[in-house]
């Protein structure tokens, strides 16, 4: 094991002979518009220093930081059992030691260097080109031609995003399942053999099976952060960018050279970062369009002389990832979701009134249905009647029927979703509805919650992330499948879905573990448990205005806030939910709490139990 350490890091060494320095500013592109945005190379000096900052903290901290005991902690599943991490042995001191004193030289001469990093650092590392400076409500990026004024290495990323906008658009079709299979597990072998790349497996060996890796969540990731990424960026340093971005609302800032920092939401307990190169970004747009942009915003995208794809994305934290995208072929709009939203619709208005408004519209569930509402609205904003978006994203949230309908009604089109953590882009749906989950990306074991198997807490596996690994990452979400008659995720399914794929269709995302209400059963013993769906269901048929609702459990009490209710409203919720309870064979009291609509930012979910605390 030792002799292949030393083999990595003489291969290392080769390679960065290969790359450029991580100090050296990166080209002026020379196409950024004068006044509106900044070009990389204004932040040269700014981002030097930051770069330089993180490494050196690194180097300070590292030997402390290894020095630490590593425990185990795997969490329990039904699928995978929990199995202890590898045992750390006294040579991996010594590599360590040997890694740090290399990377711990700020002076661009840095040798260890990744598979990653080479690439990012060939490449020239950045993908974003210009940038406006800060992260205001509704900026535009528009960002140079693409291979114009670019690099040679932001070429390369544009042709990676171009070549899987292909790929995810046309290719990745099998005549079955076992073919799909065959080639998933193909790429699975392919992920374990680099897998050791992280400080956290490097003692795994090559032919160990996924099954006989530890599970992990957001506890270990926190806790292991600095071995989960293959950069050795370390947790308090990629918090410290991503917190000061949130604060600041400038998201342009970035660790380690290149490397986006994501933070999970964090409705509850401690927030865990997640870092991004911009080869995943990459991958991750051109997964995203490829597969869910209709064919007119297709045909616009490639014809130079239509006007650029429009596409209004409504943010709670940092468009940096989709920023790297903006070209002269596609424009962004960007909406901080920390404003109130009716001011962004004013803003939408105005741009529709310009003859500019957007094409594709890509929102948190709660959002568009916020704006369908407003711009349907006897007092809506003059001329928002004529936002048409051709193509409507529902991202970060649960998207339930009701909100599906309110899109439909205010501009005629069914809504597209995309499941999508911090953890990875997780499922998309199809132009039949169906949401797929990604699997030609990211392996997916399930941990089944009901007999039936129809609901599963997903554990993932993503097969294309390099920096950051995530590999038996159990999510807090459940998932649900259509019907008991269909397989399990993971175990495959024959059935070919309209699109062409056969790659397991999933009913809906139920929200996270908590959102599954736990009340008492009618023996007064058991807690039965009453999944998110049902209830929402149960209150969607129960009112008669379409305005939004909360329900949280607290001890064993159901509490319900619905807004512009009368009693009656009230009354009929209360019914509703209690004959859903007796059908579940428990019960609960329902009381009815004033509403008040949820902060500006805050990521909404409609249905929460609450520990005990
Ligand atoms: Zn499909």
């Amino acid at each position: 094991m030792l002799s292949r350490g030393r083999g990595r890091r003489r291969r290392r060494r080769g390679r960065a002979a290969l790359g450029t320095s991580p100090a050296a500013p990166p080209p002026h592109c020379g196409q950024h518009e004068q006044g509106q945005t900044e070009c990389d190379l204004d932040r040269g000096d700014q981002r030097t220093l930051l770069r330089l900052g993180c490494r050196r903290q690194q180097g300070g901290h590292r030997g402390e930081q290894h020095g630490e005991p590593r425990e185990a902690d795997g969490g329990t599943d039904e699928i995978g059992e929990a199995r202890p991490a590898p045992p750390r042995r006294e040579q991996d001191q010594h590599h360590h030691d040997d890694r740090h004193r290399t990377q711990g030289d700020a002076d661009g001469d840095r040798q260890d260097v990744s598979d990653d990093r080479r690439h990012s650092d060939i490449l020239g590392g950045r993908g974003s080109g210009c940038r406006e400076p800060g992260s205001r409500p509704g900026r535009t990026v528009d960002a140079y031609p693409v291979g114009v004024g670019r690099s040679r290495g932001e070429g390369a990323l544009v042709a990676l995003l171009l070549a899987r906008f292909v790929r995810a658009r046309w290719g990745y079709r099998f005549r079955s399942r076992q073919q799909l299979d065959r080639w998933r597990r193909r790429r699975l072998g392919a992920f374990l053999a680099r897998i050791h790349r992280a400080p956290f497996y490097r003692d795994v060996a090559r032919s160990t099976p996924l099954g006989d890796l530890p599970v992990t969540d957001k506890g270990v990731l926190l806790e292991h952060f600095d071995e989960l990424n293959t950069r050795g960026v370390r947790l308090a340093d990629a918090l410290g960018v991503a917190l000061e971005a949130e604060r600041t609302r400038d998201f342009t800032p970035t660790i380690d050279g290149d490397l986006a920092v994501g933070l999970s939401s964090g409705t509850s307990g401690r927030r865990a970062a997640f870092l991004v190169s911009p080869r995943e970004r990459m991958l991750w747009a051109g997964t995203v369009l490829g597969r869910l942009l209709d064919g007119a915003s297709v045909r616009q995208l490639l014809n130079p002389l239509r006007p650029p794809v429009r596409i209004a994305f409504f943010l709670r934290a940092g468009g940096s990832l989709y920023e790297s995208v903006a070209s002269s072929r596609i424009r962004f709009s960007f909406f901080d979701l920390t404003e109130p939203v009716d001011g962004h619709l004013a803003r939408l208005a105005d741009e529709a009134r310009r003859s500019r408004g957007p094409e594709v519209l890509v929102a948190p569930a709660s959002v568009l249905a916020a704006l369908a509402r407003l711009s349907r609205a006897p007092d809506a904003p003059n001329g928002s009647a004529r936002i048409a978006p051709r193509l409507v994203i529902s991202v970060a949230e649960v998207l339930d029927d009701e909100q599906r309908r309110a899109v439909r009604e205010a501009w005629g089109v069914p809504t597209r979703e995309v499941y999508q953590a911090t953890e990875g882009l997780l499922a998309l749906s199809c132009a039949y509805g169906a949401l797929h989950l990604l699997e030609e990306t990211v392996w997916f074991e399930t941990s089944w919650l009901d007999a039936a198997r129809t609901r599963f807490v997903p554990l993932v596996t993503d097969l294309e992330r390099r920096t950051q690994i995530i590999a038996r990452y159990r999510l807090d979400d459940v998932l649900r499948l259509p019907s008991p008659a269909a397989s399990g995720a993971g175990g495959g399914t024959a059935k070919r879905c309209g699109c062409g794929r056969f790659t397991t269709v999933i009913a809906a995302v139920d929200g996270r573990a908590d959102a599954v209400l736990r009340l008492r059963g009618a023996d007064g013993r058991e807690l039965v448990d009453v999944f998110p769906d049902a209830v929402r269901q149960a209150v969607a048929t129960a009112r008669s205005n379409h305005g939004d609702w909360r329900i949280r459990q607290t001890g064993l009490d159901v509490r319900v806030a619905l807004e512009g209710a009368s009693r009656a409203d009230e009354r009929a919720v209360t019914e509703s939910l209690q004959a859903l309870f007796a059908r579940y064979g428990c019960s609960a009291t329902v009381l009815h709490d004033p509403w008040f609509a949820p902060e500006p930012g805050v990521k909404v979910r409609r249905i929460v139990r609450e520990e005990p605390s």
